[in-house]
């Protein structure tokens, strides 16, 4: 949802994702499981996609992986994000799931700027570490280089 700043960010108290910003708050990088047949799965959601099982919980991550993909958004952006252009929009593979995967910024410092870094020196396969960077009431994942 949008924000005073212009940012978007997360309905933190949302039922079904409030785990994982729970664990993002204690500085943790937190992957929904199904307590029934132990499926990860990312985004949260309430049913396991596997065995249908509404019963979950919530495994901690290394909080490493991989630069899965990546882009430069362009044009027309949301004015907070307009005056940031250009800057990186990543995916990153988990290290010890690489079917689990985030979307998030690379920074060059854990409290960086989504800006600061060239696009043109991203790589996919980039080793990279989660961070957690509060944004209003928010402890937002962004990646720095591991
Ligand atoms: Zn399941």
């Amino acid at each position: 949802m949008s924000t005073s700043s212009g940012f978007l960010l997360p309905d933190i108290a949302e039922q079904t994702t409030a785990g994982f910003w729970e664990g993002t708050a204690r500085g943790e990088l937190l992957v929904q499981a199904c307590d029934s047949c132990g499926a990860r799965r990312m985004p949260p959601r309430p049913m396991c996609p596997v065995c249908r099982s509404t019963a979950v919980r919530w495994e901690p991550t290394s909080g490493r992986g991989t630069i899965w993909s990546f882009i430069v958004p362009h044009p027309p952006l949301l004015r907070a994000y307009s005056e940031l252009a250009p800057y990186n929009v990543i995916v990153v593979a988990l290290e010890e799931d690489p079917s689990i995967r985030f979307v998030g910024n690379l920074l060059a410092s854990p409290d960086g700027e989504i800006n600061e870094i060239d696009p043109a020196t991203i790589r996919i396969g980039e080793p990279v570490r989660v961070v957690f960077q509060p944004i209003e009431d928010v402890a937002l994942p962004r990646w720095v280089r591991a």
